[in-house]
């Protein structure tokens, strides 16, 4: 018998980097693999899903500023990085025989759709896995601003944000071994605190829109799906 599932749609958010494994740089494609039968899991319980990922791993825009190039356009240059990333994942997802659609931000009608809003609503419905990429299209944002933006649009319950820690701790887990995991946060707290679960305009919009954000670790196998049946270990943002 399926078991009870809280959630009917949700955000799934990760970093670019997840998607590089033990390299420093870009994509390792079995830990896209990897995480593409996480989502899989996932799928298997009936839940909708969004995702949105980063493009860390191969380009952030605050970088290429640094070395001298112009913020806008290093931004554009990091969105289009997170195109490259939701094709992988898309691979990924369709080898598992998944159907995904990308949907970027960008109009870049040869690689992916276009944002549309009620279109994606009805992909959700058809149970495809919405990737949606390119960020909100504008510099100075981030792929967490974007990850928030459309769980708000789409009418995600909560954002899922996959980290390498199981939650948001008040001290470096890594570091301390008396660091505590908090099992539930406020947006408030979190933002006083500078705890970067994601950045502050992320956790506004969360805020605003009463968006549960909850921190898991992807890392662990079956992390996922153990966050959506009760039985894994996070840390959920919430008022
Ligand atoms: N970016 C942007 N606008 C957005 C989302 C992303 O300009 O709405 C750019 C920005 O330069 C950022 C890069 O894309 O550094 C990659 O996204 P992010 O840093 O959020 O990736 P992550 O850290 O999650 O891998």
């Amino acid at each position: 018998e399926p078991e009870k599932v809280a959630y009917k749609r949700v955000m799934l958010k990760i970093s670019g980097e997840a998607l590089m494994g033990d390299q420093g740089y870009g994509l390792h494609p079995p830990t896209v693999e990897r995480i593409a039968r996480e989502v899989q899991s996932v799928q298997e319980m009936g839940v909708e899903i969004c995702m949105v990922i980063g493009g860390g791993n191969i380009f952030r825009g605050l970088q290429g500023s640094a070395q001298g190039m112009e913020r806008t356009t290093a931004d554009y240059m990091g969105m289009l990085a997170t195109v490259m990333n939701a094709l992988a994942m898309q691979a990924a997802l369709e080898g598992l025989g998944i159907h995904t659609r990308v949907i970027s931000a960008i109009t870049m009608n040869e690689v992916a759709e276009p944002y549309i809003r009620r279109r994606a609503v009805r992909h959700l419905e058809k149970k495809r896995i919405c990737i949606f990429a390119a960020g909100t299209g504008n510099p100075y944002f981030t792929t967490d601003t974007a990850a928030t933006l459309r769980a708000s649009e789409m009418a995600c319950e909560a954002i899922f944000k996959g980290t390498k820690v199981d939650g948001v701790y008040d001290k470096d887990p890594n570091k301390f071994d008396d660091a505590k995991r908090y099992e539930t946060i406020t947006y408030d707290e979190v933002l006083v605190q500078h705890l970067g679960v994601m950045d502050a305009s992320a956790i506004a919009l969360a805020r605003e829109n009463s968006l549960p954000i909850i921190v898991f670790s992807l890392d662990e196998p079956g992390g996922f799906r153990a966050i959506l049946d009760g039985t894994g270990t996070s840390t959920t943002v919430r008022a």
